[in-house]
């Protein structure tokens, strides 16, 4: 099992890890079409079958003067799951003395709902979780989830669910195209998983950086293999594309990378080797 919590310092930002629910589980229907005994080998396991570390994380950033979470989670729903911290992100935000209305800035990789989960509060009748904080999310992406484009995605109905109260409610700021959204943050579109799914680039001081990655990878094998194509992406093409742009970002700015879906804490670096690219745990 992967930890719940974990806090860094990434320059003067203060970052946290946090979990909204994190089962070990079986990870082969992220590695679509690639021979088993192939990525079971990369991930160090012998059976398809066997279950790795797993995440629904989060990650809040605090140092630049504001509260800052980067996806929200299951939500309540993530209570029923029976994994350990499901439903739980609340609870882990609480524990660092942060008050839900202290985030006053929440940024989007996408809208599955396994990330925009606790922008809705099930438990306060549906509330708005964080009434302090503008809502980050490309244009794409929320055209994508709330257009007829989704209707026959399964994960539309949940998603609108979250999306469509903070639009009445006028939280939400969308971008086209990279947008720094402050100093420390930028989004990088990444889209493939999602129509408009972003990596965040973090930076603090001018040279500590950190690209948290969403889905563009579940695990660190798919920053190496660009390739292995996760079953829930909407455009594989794309999405190796954009898996490919991350791995060079990553390896030419020599930044962090770490991803919601990666066990806490990971954190490693991106090397160009001979034939591609290796990821390096720090
Ligand atoms: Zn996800």
């Amino acid at each position: 099992m992967s930890r719940l919590s974990e806090t860094f310092q990434l320059g003067s930002l203060t970052i946290s890890a946090l979990s909204d629910g994190a089962p070990d589980r079986a990870l082969g229907g992220f590695f679509h079409g690639i021979e088993p005994a192939e990525w079971m080998r990369a991930l160090g396991i012998t059976s398809p079958d066997s279950p790795v570390p797993f995440n629904f994380g989060s990650f809040l950033v605090r140092g630049d003067g504001h509260t800052t979470l980067i996806d929200t989670g299951n939500g309540v729903r993530g209570k029923t799951m029976g994994v350990p911290g499901g439903g739980e992100l609340l609870r882990r935000i609480a524990e660092l003395g942060v008050r839900r209305e202290d985030v006053d800035r929440v940024l989007h990789t996408h809208l599955h709902g396994d990330h925009c989960g606790w922008d809705i509060d099930d438990e306060l009748d549906g509330a708005v979780t964080f009434p302090s904080a503008q809502v980050f999310v490309h244009e794409k992406e929320l055209e994508y989830w709330t257009g007829a484009a989704s209707d026959g995605n399964q994960q539309a109905a949940y998603t609108r669910t979250r999306v469509l109260p903070l639009r009445v409610a006028d939280r939400i700021r969308t971008f086209a195209g990279e947008f720094a959204v402050s100093d420390i943050a930028t989004m990088v579109p990444t889209p493939g998983h999602t129509p408009g799914h972003c990596s965040v680039m973090l930076i603090s001081q001018g040279q500590h950086l950190l690209i948290i990655v969403g889905d563009a990878a579940h695990h660190p094998v798919h920053f190496e293999h660009h390739d292995w194509i996760p079953g829930v992406d909407l455009d594989p093409a794309e999405s190796q594309r954009s898996r490919a742009k991350l791995a060079a970002l990553a390896a030419d700015t020599g930044a962090l990378v770490t991803g919601g879906h990666f066990p806490i804490l990971t954190l490693g670096r991106v090397r160009r080797v001979d034939m591609g690219y290796r990821f390096e745990s720090v």
